[in-house]
C-alpha cells in the first residue's frame, strides 16, 4: 500500500474513532477526558478479523472463547464512574479480554494492572497492547477475583465479567478513598453496575444502571 493510502487509512479509522466518541457522548457519556480516551485506542485492532467492521458501531462482539469485547458505552460508562477529579490512579481491571478496556485506562491512568483466566485471551491481549505502545499495563493469567495482592492497594477496581456479589479479596484490595465498579448479579438473574466507594468508615455502594455481562468463573487458566 502506498504512503498516501496509509494515510488515507489513517484518518478515516481516525475519524471513526472521533465519530464513536461523539455517539458516546449522545448517550450521556459527560467526562470529556474518557471520550477523548475512546477517541485514542484503535478499537478495530482488538475485534476479530471478521468485525472489524463494526468495531466503531456501539455494540459489543465475539472475541472467541465464548467471551465478548463490551460495548464502547459500557466501556466508557464504567471508566467514568472510575474517574475522579485528579484522574485515575494506579488500576486494577479483572477480565482482560481483548484488552481493550485496558488501553482506554491506560490512556487515563499511570499504571494498569488486568487479569484475565483464559490464557489464549491473555496471550493475544498482551502481543496487543505490546505492539501498541501501552508500556504501563501488567498482565497476568488467572483467577482475578483474588485481585493482585503484591501491588495493592488499587485507587480503581473495574470487573468485567459478573457474579452473585463482589469477591471479598477485592474490596479489601481497594484504596481508602478507591472506587470499584462490577456487575452484581447471577447467571439467571438481572444485573446491575454497582459503583463501590470505601472511605475510612467503610463501603458504601450506588446502582449505577442494568447489564448483561459474562461471568466471572472461579476455576484457574485454561
Ligand atoms: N474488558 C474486556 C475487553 O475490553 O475486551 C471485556 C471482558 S469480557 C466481557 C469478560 C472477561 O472476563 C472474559 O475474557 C473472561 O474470560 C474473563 N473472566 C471471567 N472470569 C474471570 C476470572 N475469574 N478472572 C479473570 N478473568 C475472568
Amino acid at each position: 500500500m502506498s504512503a498516501a493510502a496509509v494515510g488515507h487509512r489513517r484518518g478515516l479509522a481516525r475519524a471513526a474513532r472521533e465519530a464513536l466518541a461523539g455517539k458516546l457522548r449522545g448517550r450521556g457519556i459527560g467526562d470529556e477526558r474518557v471520550l477523548d480516551a475512546i477517541a485514542a485506542v484503535p478499537r478495530h485492532r482488538f475485534t476479530e478479523e471478521g468485525f472489524t467492521h463494526l468495531a466503531y458501531e456501539d455494540q459489543s462482539l465475539s472475541i472467541g472463547h465464548g467471551q465478548t469485547i463490551s460495548q464502547p458505552w459500557i466501556v466508557a460508562l464504567m471508566t467514568q464512574a472510575l474517574m475522579t477529579k485528579g484522574g485515575l490512579g494506579q488500576v486494577l481491571e479483572v477480565g482482560t479480554g481483548s484488552g481493550y478496556q485496558a488501553a482506554v485506562l491506560a490512556t487515563l491512568a499511570p499504571r494498569v494492572f488486568t487479569i484475565e483466566r483464559v490464557a489464549a485471551l491473555y496471550r493475544r491481549a498482551r502481543a496487543l497492547l505490546e505492539e501498541l505502545g501501552y508500556d504501563n499495563v501488567h498482565f497476568r493469567c488467572g483467577d482475578g477475583a483474588k485481585g493482585w495482592k503484591q501491588f495493592a492497594p488499587f485507587d480503581a477496581v473495574i470487573v468485567t465479567a459478573a457474579a452473585a456479589g463482589i469477591p471479598p479479596p477485592l474490596l479489601g484490595q481497594l484504596a481508602v478513598g478507591g472506587r470499584l465498579v462490577a456487575p452484581v448479579g447471577g447467571r439467571d438473574e438481572t444485573q446491575e453496575l454497582m459503583l463501590v466507594t470505601r472511605s475510612r468508615r467503610g463501603y458504601s455502594e450506588r446502582r449505577l444502571c442494568s447489564v448483561k455481562f459474562v461471568p466471572l468463573v472461579g476455576a484457574c487458566g485454561e
